[in-house]
């Protein structure tokens, strides 16, 4: 499952983190994931829970923003529809390609205003670590 090797990935970042830093152990952390990728966001939480056990764990959804270099126009895919049109056979397994390669956004993405296919990403799109809180047993 993709959350599962996602989860696996941030477990290693938390934990090299706490590592570095000399933490005995890691107490919080937070992550936020951005929409395109179309994650299911319990699925994350737990392989995420199970990846550093006894550990809290928050995790945030980022909203996709994307903004028109023509005209200016910023927007969320899901405020305005027909922004962003996957073809049918463009789908991976079912699902949206930008959940495996959000990187390729610009393939199918056009402003509502103006119909430009000039337009880049603001947010969204990536999965990052926001917040570790380590602890110390002394
Ligand atoms: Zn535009």
């Amino acid at each position: 499952m993709h959350e599962t090797g996602l989860a696996a990935s941030v477990v290693a970042t938390v934990d090299s983190y706490r590592k570095k830093h000399k933490g005995s152990r890691v107490v919080q952390f937070e992550v936020g994931y951005g929409e395109l990728l179309g994650l299911d966001g319990k699925a994350l939480y737990d392989g995420l829970s199970e990846g550093l056990p006894g550990t809290r764990a928050v995790v945030n959804r980022t909203k996709t923003e994307f903004r028109c270099r023509r005209c200016g126009a910023s927007w969320s895919p899901d405020g305005k529809k027909g922004s962003l049109k996957i073809p049918k056979d463009a789908l991976v397994g079912g699902q949206s390609p930008l959940r495996f390669f959000p990187e390729l956004y610009p393939a199918y993405v056009r402003c509502p205003g103006c119909g430009s296919a000039d337009v880049r990403l603001r947010d969204g799109a990536g999965l990052k670590v926001t917040k570790v809180v380590l602890g110390r047993v002394d």
